[in-house]
């Protein structure tokens, strides 16, 4: 696996000032502790931290520095698989209370980010637009699968409205969905980290984790220290690696990557996305994007399924920017930065006990600035002792990537597979 790109995004040279940790020396006891300051690790260890836990959280790099740090910040409604998969697996019944908790996942993101005043530009309203003809009728089953569940917060649109919004001819058609959003995902981070900083977390940067310890004594080592728990949380996602080899047979990292082209002043920047929503299209590789704060265009997608990421991305990235925006022809790159998104093979997010003492969560899909959220809250509340939320969302199956040592060409071969499909108009 190649190491994603280091350099600079639009979120690192935005970001809050926020506070350094330190690296993690010595030995040290906690009542739990997390590996990887991420979404999932850090809204777990905010919620034990609130409830009265003593939360160590030890992360290989910085707050935020893996996916979370780096992604679309788009905040979706539900699971990336639709209701069909989660039924299948679980029932008409409980794949209900599933979706009820992803919606509450979007209650616990507001109430966070009021409670603790994270400066995060949240923005609610989000549109799926259809590139193709025939996917126009994928955005109304979309529709009746979420009116069926009582979501009535979505609106369709046709070709003309679409353009009277958006500065693309491109797209056949669009789903609103005023219940999702768009945010900056690195400051909501921090802002996570803060919190839970500000309910005695302690969290070390810099703090590779080299083993853990999953028995009844369960312990996380570091080059330089080590933390000893009565619970472990790894929230370490597609960053793991191999630590543990049970969890890495479960998800794989595809890369992702963004642009931020320069400020394009407020106008420029409506003309647009008049209504300042995050939009994402249906095809299999999806395109996703957003304004910033600052009125720079965000552009996300292609993906390497290789995890080798390209040497010009800028390059890269541009051509697919200018198929939808021509009109930006003009206009130059200020940054461009890829990350690694976790998949599951049924694209269902991966939660769990490892044993009784060391609870994990991962493989959001592509899906993770908002469920993470949840995912962390429910491991907490597992830890607490209360289970049965946590139990519903670890119902599900997940089998291992096939191929073994040779997963990662399989993968490139079925993916370009579905490449082929989304070009074929
Ligand atoms: C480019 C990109 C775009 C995306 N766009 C969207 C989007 O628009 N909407 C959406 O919903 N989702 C999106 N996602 C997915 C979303 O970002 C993730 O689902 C989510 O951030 C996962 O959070 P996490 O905390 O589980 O993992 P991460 O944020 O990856 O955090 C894991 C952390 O663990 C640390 N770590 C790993 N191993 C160790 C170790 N051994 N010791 C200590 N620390 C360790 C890592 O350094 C990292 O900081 C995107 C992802 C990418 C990469």
């Amino acid at each position: 696996m190649t190491r994603p790109s280091d350099s600079l995004s639009y979120y690192r040279a935005s970001a809050n000032p926020h506070a350094e940790h330190p690296r993690l020396e010595g030995e040290h006891v906690a009542d739990v502790c997390v590996v990887g300051a991420g979404f999932t690790g850090l809204s777990a260890a905010l919620e034990l931290a609130e409830r009265g836990f003593d939360v160590a959280v030890v992360e290989a790099e910085t707050v935020g520095w893996g996916a979370s740090g780096r992604n679309g910040g788009q905040i979706c409604t539900g699971f990336s698989t639709g209701l069909s998969k989660l039924e299948a697996q679980v029932g008409k019944e409980d794949a209900r209370k599933c979706w009820a908790l992803a919606e509450e996942a979007k209650t616990l993101m507001r109430r966070r980010i009021e409670r603790y005043k994270i400066d995060c530009d949240v923005k609610w309203g989000y549109i799926h637009v259809a590139p193709k003809r025939g996917d126009v009728g994928y955005l109304k089953e979309m529709q009746d699968e979420y009116e069926a569940l009582d979501y009535g917060d979505t609106e369709l649109l046709s070709k003309e409205q679409l353009e009277e919004n958006l500065g693309s001819t491109l797209y056949q058609g669009g789903l609103r969905d005023a219940g999702a959003g768009h945010l900056h995902p690195l400051n909501y981070c921090l802002g996570l980290a803060d919190a839970a900083v500000s309910h005695g977390a302690r969290i070390f940067e810099h703090s590779k984790a080299t083993h853990v310890e999953t028995g009844a004594n369960p312990e996380v080592r570091t080059e330089h220290g080590v933390v000893r728990a009565k619970f472990v949380v790894v929230a370490g996602n597609a960053y793991l690696g191999k630590l543990i080899p049970k969890l890495y047979s479960k998800i794989m990292p595809v890369g992702s990557f963004i642009l931020a082209t320069e400020p394009l002043g407020e106008n420029r920047a409506r003309s647009l996305i008049r209504s300042d929503d995050a939009i994402c299209d249906t095809n299999f590789v999806v395109d996703y994007f957003r304004l910033s704060g600052d009125h720079r265009l965000l552009f996300g997608g292609r993906c390497s399924y290789s995890t080798i990421e390209p040497k010009d991305l800028g390059g890269f990235m541009r051509p697919r920017m200018l198929k939808v925006f021509p009109q930006l022809d003009d206009v130059s790159l200020d940054y461009c930065w890829g990350g690694y998104i976790g998949i599951t093979m049924n694209r269902i997010p991966d939660m769990g006990r490892l044993t009784n003492t060391v609870y994990y969560a991962h493989g959001f899909s592509g899906q993770g600035v908002l469920l993470t959220g949840m995912y962390g809250k429910l491991i907490a509340e597992a830890i607490a002792g209360q289970a049965e939320r946590f139990d519903l969302l670890s119902r599900f199956k997940h089998t291992s990537f096939p191929g073994g040592p040779i997963r990662t060409p399989m993968l490139v071969l079925a993916m370009l597979y579905h490449r082929m499909l989304d070009m074929v108009g």
